[in-house]
């Protein structure tokens, strides 16, 4: 699973470096957002393996994101993770219902972080042209 792309938007910024740190000594690369729209940018642009959405966000909401994302045909089938604090009863299938892949609650669990992320990035093979695109736009 190294090499392949993470797309995690947070807000805050340890939260950030706690999930760059991890998936990084793990082997994944990472793009970063702290904005919806930031990430949907980052989103269509290098079609990350997969996506790592904080629900609360400056600006848009991270349902709302998934929303959008879905709704573009490059980015429709990523898979999506929510990344909350939120840890209510019944809040996993609220996320579930709206549409994420899974669900991931803050303070976020090491193991559980990485089994998330291997689990949902064996899915769709990348492209070498894909794999093109990023490595053209991304250090
Ligand atoms: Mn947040």
């Amino acid at each position: 699973m190294a090499g392949k792309w993470i797309l995690v938007v947070e807000d805050n910024d340890k939260n950030m470096k706690l999930v760059r740190d991890v998936l990084g000594a793990t082997g994944y690369r990472t793009l970063e957002a702290t904005t919806g729209a930031r990430a949907l940018e980052l989103a269509v642009e290098h079609e990350p393996d997969l996506v790592l959405m904080d629900v609360r966000l400056p600006d848009i909401d991270g349902v709302e994101a998934l929303g959008q994302l879905r709704a573009r045909t490059c980015t429709a089938s990523i898979p999506v993770l929510a990344l909350t604090a939120e840890a209510m009863r019944g809040d996993r299938e609220r996320f579930l219902a709206a549409g994420f892949d899974g669900y991931l609650s803050k303070p976020v669990d090491i193991v559980e972080l990485i089994a998330a992320v291997r689990q949902h990035c064996e899915r769709v093979p990348r492209t070498a042209e894909s794999e093109h695109r990023r490595g053209a736009s991304v250090r």
